[in-house]
C-alpha cells in the first residue's frame, strides 16, 4: 500500500513537472514569432512576420515570396518577357492575351479610375517617361512634350476584353505602368496564400505598403507607425490600431528629384501632366490591397479638399492626408485607428 502511496505521489511529481516544461513549450510554439528574410522584389523590398507557425513559418514565407515573384514577373515594365512589356509593345497594333493577375490588377484600375474620377490612371506611362523617372534620367520636358504625352494618356483609350482575357493600348507610343497598384494587389494575394496556409497572425511589409492578417497573438490589434514624410528613418506622424486590413502610403518623398530647390516627384496628375501642389502624403488604410494602394496614389493627385469628401463615401476605407502646409487632415472614420497623431508637421 506505502509503495502504491509513493508511486502515485512520483508519478503525480512527474507529470505535474512535464506540465511545467510542456505548458511553456506549447505556449512558445503559439507565440513563436518569425521574421522573413528580406527579399527585393517589384522594385522594393519584402518581408513577412508570421506569428504562432513554429517550423512552418519559413515555408509561409517561402509560399508568398514564389506569388510576389509570380506577379513580378508579369507586371514589370522592365522584364521583356512580362504581360505589361509585350502590351506596351504592341501598342496600337494588337491586343495581347494576359495572364489572370494582369487582368485582374488592370480591370480593377480602370474601375477605379472611374471612381477616382481619372485620378488614378495606369497610362500615366508616356508622362514618367518625359519627366525622365524611367532610367533617373530626370528632367523638367518642354510644354509641347507635355502636351505630345497627354494625348497617349487616357484609360479610356484602352480596350479590353474579359472573355478572351486580352488588353489592347490603341494608340502608337501609349504605355501602361502598375507600379501604383500591383503592390497592392500582390499583398492581397500575400495575405490570401498566409490565410490559406492556416496563418491567423501575421504582418507583410512590401516596400511601407503593409497587410495585416488577423489579431497580434496576444489578441490585441497591431500598431503601425504612419512615418512622418519630413522626418528622418524612425520619425513618425502617429500610429494606427488595426487588424486584417491593408495600409499603403503614397507621398512626394519616395522618388524625387529637386530643380530650383522645387521637388519634383513620381506622382503624376493624368490631366495636366504635372506633380499634383496641395499634398506631401496620403495613408489609406482598408479591406483590400489593390484598392488602398490605388485610393492613395489617387489621394496625391485629388489632394485633401476633394479627397477626404470622396473618402469619407468609401465603406471600409478611411485616410490621412498631410497637404502642401503641413497639416494633417483625416477622413471621418479614421479616428477608429489613431492613437497620438499630430496636427502638423514643421
Ligand atoms: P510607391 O510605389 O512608391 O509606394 P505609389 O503606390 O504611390 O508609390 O505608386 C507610384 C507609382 O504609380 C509611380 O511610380 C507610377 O508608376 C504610378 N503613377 C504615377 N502617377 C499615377 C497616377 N496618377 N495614376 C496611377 N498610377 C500612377
Ligand atoms: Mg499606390
Amino acid at each position: 500500500m506505502k509503495y502504491v502511496k509513493t508511486i502515485i505521489k512520483t508519478l503525480a511529481i512527474l507529470i505535474f513537472a512535464g506540465l511545467l516544461v510542456t505548458v511553456p513549450l506549447l505556449m512558445r510554439g503559439h507565440s513563436s514569432t518569425y521574421h522573413s528574410p528580406t527579399i527585393f522584389t517589384m522594385d522594393t523590398t519584402l518581408d513577412i512576420t508570421i506569428e504562432g507557425r513554429g517550423k512552418n513559418s519559413k515555408n509561409d514565407a517561402e509560399a508568398c515570396f514564389e506569388v510576389a515573384r509570380r506577379i513580378e514577373s508579369k507586371t514589370s515594365r522592365f522584364k521583356k518577357e512580362s504581360d505589361v512589356s509585350k502590351i506596351n509593345k504592341l501598342a496600337g497594333i494588337s491586343p495581347v492575351k494576359v495572364s489572370d493577375d494582369t487582368f485582374q490588377i488592370i480591370n480593377r484600375s480602370f474601375e477605379l479610375s472611374k471612381l477616382t474620377d481619372g485620378a488614378f490612371d495606369i497610362t500615366i506611362a508616356p508622362v514618367m517617361k518625359i519627366w525622365g523617372f524611367y532610367g533617373k534620367k530626370y528632367k523638367i520636358p518642354e510644354t509641347s512634350e507635355i502636351k505630345e504625352a497627354l494625348e497617349l494618356v487616357g484609360w479610356k483609350k484602352v480596350k479590353i476584353d474579359s472573355a478572351s482575357r486580352t488588353v489592347m493600348l490603341t494608340k502608337k507610343g501609349m504605355e501602361i505602368d502598375l507600379g501604383g497598384i500591383a503592390k497592392g494587389y500582390a499583398l492581397d494575394e500575400l495575405c490570401r496564400t498566409l490565410r490559406k496556409r492556416g496563418v491567423r497572425s501575421a504582418l507583410v511589409n512590401f516596400g511601407g505598403s503593409i497587410g495585416v492578417v488577423g489579431k497580434r497573438p496576444d489578441g490585441k490589434d497591431w500598431v503601425i507607425g504612419i512615418r512622418n514624410p519630413r522626418g528622418q528613418g524612425a520619425d513618425i506622424l502617429g500610429e494606427v490600431r488595426v487588424k486584417n486590413c491593408f495600409i499603403s502610403t503614397s507621398g512626394d518623398y519616395e522618388r524625387f528629384f529637386t530643380k530650383n530647390n522645387k521637388r519634383y516627384f513620381h506622382i503624376f496628375d493624368p490631366s495636366t501632366g504635372f506633380n499634383p501642389e496641395n499634398t506631401i502624403s496620403a495613408t489609406v488604410i482598408g479591406s483590400s490591397g489593390t484598392t488602398t494602394d490605388a485610393f492613395s496614389t489617387a489621394l496625391v493627385v485629388m489632394g485633401a479638399e476633394n479627397g477626404i469628401p470622396f473618402m469619407d463615401g468609401m465603406k471600409n476605407y478611411s485616410c490621412l492626408v498631410v497637404d502642401s502646409n503641413g497639416k494633417v487632415l483625416k477622413s471621418k472614420n479614421m479616428k477608429e485607428y489613431v492613437i497620438g497623431l499630430k496636427g502638423r508637421i514643421d
